[in-house]
């Protein structure tokens, strides 16, 4: 929806907001955080003073009381608080918190975790100060432990690794401003996400945490780890970063999140009670301390150590806590009163951290992981490679709301208080970082929750997209010197801007959030005519009609095009203008239709040439004539007749499970109706394959790479065919069963058909079993020649055959696949129609890396279009009205991302730089090769600096560094001086050099966590840093 933030009083009111014309608020000092990558000085027992004594020469049985909160699943995330809607799921957050609390507070020996933010937060600043007090005594004894402490536990296959940062920062910050040191969680909980991805481990191990548990892997490997005592090892989360620094122990958990079968007493539960009483029928101790110590012994096989640990709850538990303690409190007595008839098995409370602390002190040896756990499958058939793809609307509204963020982050932290308080009224940033957090849940963006609840989401980040416009409003009028009418057209995806098309004339201004410049194609809806586009500097500047027969107006309004260069960190704006003598037909480009063409159709610009066939209409060669590479490249769309069920297997095809019924997809269409459109800006060919679907393939002059932008749906399911389309790009690379696919938009994994890293495979899905999540990209290569497609959204993706790749985008299924959701993903609202793009790049091996990483960086965060009227008063009568800014002094190197620039608090920003090429990744511009930021040094020293050289000299960077060409990050800011800097872990929750984590010793050699000099101020190849 186009939405509109106008100031009050406008657009007459010069307003009382005066500030001075400089923006370098002399007032507020303001520091860095800066979080780097190595994290980890030498072990110490910081956080593990308050576990429970454990029995050295027992079987030591950890038991864990704790609840799984999903942050909105069957119920939205208000119904799970409050308990509404309890005939859909019984479940109410709020009593669950008061009952936990209340049974620890009976006997000190309880212990509870609890891991959702989202929800913990929101019972806190319900209770009294009295509550709060207890609770803090809680936490502070080790009672109440906090795990994970996400905003929500995040899903690892379909997010970003930006927005797990982010939402992980959110969580671990209310821990940290509310408890401190004793609320900061030690262990990674991530009980129930549907597979685990390596980038998951990495960030973890960055942002200080010792350790990880989960619940979900593949059923034969984990049979395989049970047989080889691999269910605990240390997760290598990195290739590129030296080790420890991405080093996770990592612990499969027995019986996924619940307890083992008969001792689940909640109310939630059928399982008897402990009786006691040896004169009541129902007495049963003996047969439970005799069963429990079968179980026991039966899971210490499995296990290195003397210690187990069992997870005593499920999906929301512990609404009546008491059911659980005493029972709890009972077995514990119970069977720890058979040691003294010679039991050697041990039952105590205690809480993942606590486990995870005697785990360390066995001072073993343990296995190292380099792959990751994708795909999960819980049976030969059960494939839970669905939800890659599944909602794939409300997947591409995550994402781009992603990219909104970001801008709006950099915007409070450049403009400060004015941009939270300004001319449009209050702006912020909170209630859109809370939204996006709450999308990470592993059933928000995997698209696994009800309908309603989907929508649900969809309202949080519509409403949180609000308090953002407010702001950017108030930053740009600001920036710009002018209070005007700004409007964001939040459909200009579909061609839809109301101020566009129907204004004579109108501003643009196009904010760039990446730390380079860039050059973007601004495409708008318009009315009809001839329009003049100035740029900043009142020149005017190449613009191009591309219009379509009058019968297709509702689908192709015709479209301004104009090429917009955009500083680092800053804007351009545009005018446009309607020259008003236009006489209608006078000299737009009209599309050439044709069902056939004679001979090949080309569109090409100086670096690529695309050929389609005459005949079929498809895709047909890519050519990039910088490297006179030539592939022949067939595309088109498919699609999988989604499996009810048969002989083989019940299971059918639903939002977690991909299972096609059988082994070829078929085809959309063998040929696609075609239109040509050749303008000075832009060569197209318009595909229809059917009535729902279609595509446009582009290229516009200066582009390396081709852009296939596809509309799907509404799917037809009237033939009661569920249907799972894919884009399948077929050529004849030699590509001997790899492929390469991203891990949460940062370091790729090699994958291989039919094949997994660690164990044997049994392949009984052929399809679905070989299916991995695409975050951002994916891509084939021979060795010699290297064909990427970057996504704008996480979808699931494959090469089923060598030389061919597919990506799903959209699916429609009428048939629920029995995992708890009960309601087949049938999309009948908004969801139905996706339309998203695909970026094709065709370059050498050697060279592809420097072009996918650019260009997903800036497909990730694109700039963002703001438009109004013109015609504004002066911000300040004192301030001269300024058509472009750049919140950097200088550029940043290509290789360096700009992560994070946010505000943190009154007086401080949060700043996060990486660098965002994997070791050897790039050879031809040297892309990989380390950077060096000298933080605190003047330009004059910007050389190799000694503390460099000894880390090189240690073996730390791989590479010879290079000096970064900009002037020292004080003066990197056009809006602020930097008068403090301090260095954080990834997620800011304490400072560097306090952090600490646990030393593991791995059968590769080495003692994981080295001392504390890190690599300082300097960023290693793929490194992360935060300032
Ligand atoms: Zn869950």
């Amino acid at each position: 929806m186009a939405s509109e933030v106008c100031p009050r009083g406008c657009p007459y009111a010069a307003g009382p907001w005066t500030f001075s014309r400089a923006l370098r608020p002399q007032h507020l000092p303001l520091c860095f955080f800066l979080l780097l990558w190595l994290a980890a000085p030498g072990a110490r027992a910081g956080g593990y003073e308050t576990c429970p004594t454990v029995q050295p020469n027992m079987l030591n049985v950890h038991l864990v009381p704790h609840t799984h909160d999903d942050v909105g699943w069957l119920k939205t995330v208000d119904q799970y608080f409050y308990g509404i809607k309890n005939d859909i799921q019984h479940a109410g957050v709020q009593y669950i918190l008061d009952s936990v609390i209340s049974a620890l507070l009976e006997d000190p020996t309880r212990r509870f975790i609890y891991v959702e933010i989202a929800f913990f937060s929101r019972w806190w600043h319900q209770q009294t100060n009295a509550t709060q007090e207890v609770v803090r005594d809680l936490v502070r004894q080790g009672r109440l432990e906090f795990a994970n402490g996400g905003w929500v536990m995040n899903d690892e296959a379909a997010t970003h690794y930006g927005a797990i940062v982010d939402q992980m920062t959110l969580g671990l910050r209310f821990l940290e401003d509310t408890f401190g040191n004793d609320g900061r969680p030690r262990v990674a909980w991530h009980v129930d996400p549907f597979g685990h991805s390596r980038e998951q481990a990495s960030l973890f191990a960055q942002m200080g945490f010792d350790g990880f548990f989960f619940g979900r892997l593949d059923y034969q490997d984990k049979w395989v780890r049970m047989q080889k005592l691999e269910m605990e090892q240390v997760w290598r989360g990195s290739a590129s970063l030296k080790p420890p620094t991405a080093d996770l122990f990592t612990g499969v958990l027995p019986n996924g999140y619940n307890p083992p079968r008969n001792l689940c007493w909640d109310v939630l539960c059928v399982d008897p009670p402990v009786v006691e009483d040896p004169q009541s029928p129902e007495y049963n101790v003996k047969e439970l301390v005799d069963y429990f110590l079968n179980v026991a012994t039966a899971q210490s096989r499995y296990y290195l150590t003397n210690h187990i640990v069992m997870t005593m709850g499920s999906d929301f538990q512990y609404e009546n806590a008491n059911m659980w303690f005493k029972n709890l409190d009972k077995l514990i007595r119970l069977v720890n009163a058979q040691q003294a008839k010679g039991s050697s098995v041990h039952v105590l409370y205690s809480t993942p951290a606590c486990y995870l602390w005697e785990l360390n002190k066995a001072n073993l040896t343990w296995s190292v992981k380099h792959d990751d756990f994708f795909p999960y499958a819980d049976g030969p058939h059960q494939f839970w490679t669905g939800y890659f793809s599944s909602r794939p609307a409300l997947k591409r509204y995550e994402r781009l709301s992603y990219n909104f963020l970001q801008v709006c982050n950099q915007l409070e932290a450049l403009v400060g208080p004015a941009a939270n308080v300004g001319p449009y009224g209050s702006g912020e940033s909170a209630p859109l970082n809370e939204a996006m957090a709450v999308l990470q849940h592993h059933d928000a963006v995997t698209g696994t929750s009800r309908q309603h609840v989907a929508d649900d989401y969809a309202r949080q980040l519509a409403a949180g997209w609000g308090p953002c416009e407010v702001l950017l409003s108030n930053a740009l009028a600001r920036l710009r010197g002018f209070k005007e009418r700004f409007t964001f057209c939040r459909q200009l995806n579909i061609s839809i801007c109301p101020l566009s098309q129907t204004a004579a004339r109108f501003l643009v201004t196009i904010y760039n959030p990446l730390g380079r410049k860039v050059n973007w194609m601004v495409r708008l809806p318009v009315s009809e005519g001839v329009f003049v586009v100035k740029d900043p500097n009142g020149r005017t500047v190449p613009s191009d009609m591309v219009m379509f027969p009058s019968s297709d107006r509702q689908a192709h309004p015709p479209e301004l095009l104009f090429s917009a260069s955009l500083p680092a960190l800053g804007f351009s704006t545009y005018s446009v203008a309607q020259v008003p003598s236009w006489k209608p037909q006078a000299r737009a480009p009209r599309p050439i239709l044709r069902r056939s063409w004679s001979h090949p159709l080309t569109i090409e610009n100086e670096h690529i040439q695309v050929t389609f066939d005459p005949d079929t209409g498809l895709l047909m060669e890519i050519m990039n004539k910088n490297q006179q590479l030539r592939l022949p490249v067939r595309q088109t769309f498919f699609w999988y007749n989604a499996s009810i069920g048969d002989n083989e297997s019940a299971q059918a095809s639903g939002a977690y499970i991909f299972r096609p019924n059988q082994q070829e997809p078929l085809p959309v269409s063998r040929w696609a109706q075609i239109r040509l459109v050749k303008t000075a800006l832009v060569q197209e060919v318009h595909q229809k394959f059917s009535a729902w679907c279609s595509q446009v393939i582009r290229l516009y002059p200066g582009q390396q790479h081709v852009e296939l932008e596809w509309s799907v749906g509404p799917i037809p399911v009237g033939d009661t065919w569920g249907k799972e389309v894919i884009s399948r790009f077929d050529t004849p690379l030699e590509t001997k069963g790899r492929f390469y696919t991203d891990s949460n938009g940062r370091e790729i994994l090699e994958r291989r058909r039919d094949y997994r890293p660690t164990w044997k495979l049994n392949q009984t899905e052929p399809m679905a079993g070989n299916y991995y999540p695409v975050n951002t990209r994916i891509y084939i290569t021979d060795g010699n020649m290297q064909l990427t497609v970057l996504t704008d959204r996480s979808q699931g993706g494959s090469s089923l055959r060598d030389g061919s790749l597919e990506l799903m985008v959209h699916r429609r299924l009428l048939k629920d696949d029995g995992r708890g959701v009960s309601e087949p993903l049938m999309e009948n609202g908004s969801g139905s129609w996706v339309r998203g793009r695909h970026l094709v790049l065709l370059d050498t091996a050697q060279a592809a890396a420097a072009g996918h990483r650019l260009l997903a960086e800036q497909e990730v965060l694109a700039p963002q279009v703001v438009l109004a009227a013109g015609g504004g008063a002066p911000y300040n009568l004192r301030a001269a009205p300024r058509t472009q800014f750049s919140g950097l002094r200088s550029e940043l190197p290509p290789s360096v991302h700009l992560l994070t620039l946010a505000s943190w608090g009154p007086e401080m920003l949060l700043l996060r730089l990486e660098h965002q090429f994997a070791v050897g990744e790039d050879s031809g511009r040297n892309l990989s090769a380390p950077v060096t930021l000298n933080l605190r040094v003047r330009r004059a020293e910007l050389r190799r600096s000694e503390r460099g050289k000894k880390e090189e000299e240690k073996g730390n960077l791989a590479l010879p560094q290079l000096i970064c060409a900009y002037p020292r990050l004080q003066d990197l800011f056009s809006t602020f001086t930097i008068t403090r800097l301090q260095e954080t872990t990834l997620v800011a929750n304490q400072l560097r050099e306090a952090a600490s984590r646990l030393k593991w010793t791995t059968n590769t050699g080495g003692v994981l966590v080295r001392g504390k000099e890190g690599v300082g101020s300097c960023l290693g190849p793929a490194g992360r840093g935060n300032v």
